[in-house]
């Protein structure tokens, strides 16, 4: 099983379509969302003995534990004690890459994964995320490789109507010096606070829709050039699925095979429903990990006619439905351009494999790693 480890609600950035949207104003026009109970008290902090956490984990066979935050690095003597003593093979990390440094090379090189958040170009990262950010991330990210870090290093992007999306991909893709193995992306989507604001719609149809079919485009391109499959997680995860032809749940884990334990030691399906007890499925302190109860994903998504394909894209939204019918249907919509856009590659990608160019086994990667492959 898979766990996102929250080890704090801290964090030492305040980017644009994160925290620093908590100090705009509402957004009155925008769609109400549905309301969820949220516990108030929950800490702020780790608040629990991690023995009663390494028992918890020792009665899972093969667990991954991915740490978490806020920015999970503001805890790195948490961190060490963790990777140290918990009964644990796989660790990855969630990360804005700040203080990667702070770390000691051994614990870094225990990290199977390391997601780190930059959003394409440093111009737009920077403007995002603070200035000077990429820089310093990417300071960090050549002293890890130079210590020896041999693991997956993924550029996780958020990506709005600032991103040219075929771009952004692109440019972090081929720039060798950044050393990413693997590229994901998310849209931010939660319009609750801001969709009458923003111009969301017409950037969906005029960039970001064609920029994914033109990245298809490119992706494929670059097997056929060079016999290799770029680790683009919102296509290798897709097109594998198409290629064994498998149906997927929620592509993220969430709820079933994913689930995030929050500073106060009860388990969530995500690490964003923090707080949101109804969904809760249980407490470390007595829950088996191997019998954590599902949590589906319900609504619109159970009769969609790309569900097999979509998974559901994402739990939280779906419980608490940050869109209007019309935002709904964008997102949506760009699933649905996503799938197309796949499906039509998918004659090129077989031909490729069938003459030996690519195999089958290039399109295998490490699932439930904090992609949520359904951008
Ligand atoms: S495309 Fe939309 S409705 Fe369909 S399964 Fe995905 S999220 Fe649900
Ligand atoms: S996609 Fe949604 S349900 Fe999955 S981890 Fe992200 S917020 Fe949670």
């Amino acid at each position: 099983m898979y766990f996102h480890l929250i080890l704090t609600d801290d964090c030492n950035l305040c980017c644009r379509y994160c925290r620093a949207k908590a100090f705009e104003d509402e957004d009155k026009e925008g769609p109400d969302a549905v309301p969820v109970e949220i516990d108030a008290n929950l800490a702020p902090d780790l608040s629990y003995d991690p023995e009663l956490l390494y028992r918890f984990l020792a009665r899972d066979p093969s667990p991954t534990v991915t740490f978490y935050g806020g920015e999970p690095l503001l805890r790195p003597v948490l961190i060490e004690r963790i990777v140290r003593e918990a009964p644990v093979q796989r660790f990855m990390i969630q990360t804005n890459g700040l203080l990667l440094d702070q770390l000691a090379p051994d614990i870094v090189n225990r990290f199977s994964t390391i997601l780190v958040s930059l959003d394409g170009r440093e111009t737009l990262t920077d403007e995002n995320r603070g200035a000077g950010v990429f820089s310093r991330v990417m300071t960090n990210v050549r002293k890890i490789r130079a210590d020896g870090y041999r693991g997956e290093l993924i550029a996780r992007m958020t990506v709005t109507e600032r991103t040219d999306i075929f771009d952004a991909v692109r440019y972090l893709a081929e720039n060798p010096v950044y050393s990413f193995t693997s590229i994901h992306w998310q849209m931010d989507a939660n319009f609750t606070r801001d969709l009458s604001r923003r111009r969301f719609a017409e950037w969906v149809t005029e960039s970001y829709n064609p920029g994914i079919r033109a990245l298809v485009t490119a992706w494929v391109d670059h097997m056929e050039q060079n016999g290799q499959v770029n680790r683009w997680y919102p296509f290798i995860d897709p097109m594998e699925d198409l290629l064994y032809g498998r149906e997927s749940p929620l592509r993220c884990g969430a709820g079933h095979a994913n689930y995030a334990i929050m500073t106060d030691g009860h388990i969530a399906p995500c690490p964003i429903m923090i707080g949101m007890r109804q969904y809760y499925a249980g407490h470390i302190a007595d829950a088996d990990p191997q019998s954590l109860p599902r949590i589906p994903v319900g609504g619109e998504c159970t009769t969609c006619h790309i569900r097999t394909f979509c998974g559901g894209r994402c739990l939280y939204s779906s419980i608490v439905q940050p869109w209007n019918p019309a935002g709904r249907q964008l997102v949506c919509g760009t699933v649905e351009n996503l799938r197309d856009s796949l499906m039509d590659a998918l004659p090129r990608v077989r031909a490729l494999i069938d003459s030996g160019r690519i195999s089958l086994p290039d399109f295998a990667h490490e699932k439930f790693n904090g992609c949520e492959i359904i951008p």
